[in-house]
């Protein structure tokens, strides 16, 4: 089959590969009807990430068709139209039974193959699916696949940002970074309640789209410290979403909340060190809420929300391209060519 593969430093070849194949009987084999292109890529692409075997299959957004059924495999069949997280889960531990998916004892990330261990990614013709009774979603009638894909990641993770924000009404609540899971993020916050969100980033076109969701959109390089400083009598934010992943993200978050606020960051950091101190934590009386999201727990909350979800998820999409354009489509998300957004390929 043919399939986006990680062959170094800003390295992506479409190349031949070998099909997957089931190969434990809770497996399942998936044509890829279409695949995403997320930011957590990028901490891959741009080596941010250490350890990835050259050769690994790219990508952990997708939607598609069973094509193969393991033996155990009960809840699922060929034909069925199914969406995943972007990590695998048995269903059975300790923590998929506390709702925390995302660290699953027996989980796996898509893409992800290291020391020749892992599982290979779904930008690609086919995805081998393990654990897929308890992994895989079946896309209900009347929900758009590419608002399913969202929901198992980037929508999950803006959702799972807000939830830990704890939002209350009333207060002003920040949001740091504009990407897809950002946006969702401030869309998940009204969802939930929250009646003034400043968003943060350096890009005008994100920033525009920010402001058509309601929030009033702050740019980077516009003192957003003193800004919210004077909106808050000098308070500081009830809470700061951080979707970023970056020292300097951090940095600015810890500088914006109030005393007793909190900081929920979902932006995946690589770094061994906190950009404040733990007396600059003391000092605020600070709760900071970290880590990958639990995609499938929040997938089937999700779901049903998707019927009539208020907000237009098709805006988040930029670019449709096909699989083979891969290798461009990573420069063109890289460097947000184009108003660059969220890139939609079709094998
Ligand atoms: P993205 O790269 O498209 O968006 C990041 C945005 O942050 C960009 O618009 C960029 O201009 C902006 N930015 C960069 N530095 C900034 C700064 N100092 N202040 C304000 N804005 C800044 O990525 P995305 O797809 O939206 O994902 C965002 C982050 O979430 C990434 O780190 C990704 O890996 C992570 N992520 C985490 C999870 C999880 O489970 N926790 C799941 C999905 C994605
Ligand atoms: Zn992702």
């Amino acid at each position: 089959m043919k399939a986006l593969t990680f062959r170094g430093i800003k390295t992506i070849a479409y190349e031949t590969v070998s099909d997957p194949r089931i190969k434990n009987p809770g497996d399942v084999i998936v044509k890829v009807e279409q695949t995403a292109i997320c930011g957590s890529d990028l901490h891959v692409y741009h080596g941010r990430e250490s350890g990835l075997d050259e050769g690994t299959v790219m990508g952990h957004e997708f939607t598609g068709e069973i094509v193969d059924v393991g033996k155990a495999v009960k809840n699922l069949s060929k034909g069925d139209q199914v969406v995943s997280p972007f990590s695998t889960n048995c269903g059975q531990c300790y923590f998929c039974d506390i709702g925390l998916t995302a660290r699953c004892t027996n989980g796996q990330l898509f893409g992800w193959v290291e020391g020749g261990m892992g599982l290979h990614g779904a930008q690609a013709e086919l995805v081998r699916v393990p654990y897929a009774d308890s992994t895989m979603v079946q896309i209900p009638e009347g929900i758009d696949s590419k608002h399913a894909l969202l929901a198992g990641d980037t929508l999950s993770t803006g959702y799972f940002c807000a939830e830990n924000a704890e939002i209350r009404p009333g207060g002003l609540y920040v949001v740091i970074g504009c990407g897809p899971v950002g946006l969702l993020t401030i869309m998940a916050a009204f969802e939930q309640g929250a009646q003034h969100i400043v968003a943060i980033d350096n890009v005008y076109d994100r920033l525009e789209m920010a402001n058509q969701l309601g929030a009033v959109a702050w740019h980077l390089n516009e003192n957003p410290i003193l800004y919210i400083l004077e909106k808050t009598h000098g308070i500081g934010a009830e809470a700061v979403m951080e979707a970023v992943g970056s020292p300097g993200a951090q940095d600015l978050a810890i500088k914006l909340v109030r005393p007793g606020g909190i900081i929920s960051t979902v932006g995946v950091h690589t770094s061994h060190d906190f950009s404040f101190s733990p007396s600059d934590a003391y000092n605020l009386n600070l709760t900071f809420k970290i880590g990958r999201c639990p995609a499938r727990y929040y997938m089937d909350i999700l779901m049903p929300k998707l019927m009539d979800w208020r907000w237009d998820l098709d805006k988040i999409f930029s670019h449709e391209l096909s699989l083979k354009e891969g290798p461009r489509a990573y420069e063109i998300f890289d460097r947000k060519e184009d108003s660059a957004l969220k890139i939609l390929l079709k094998p």
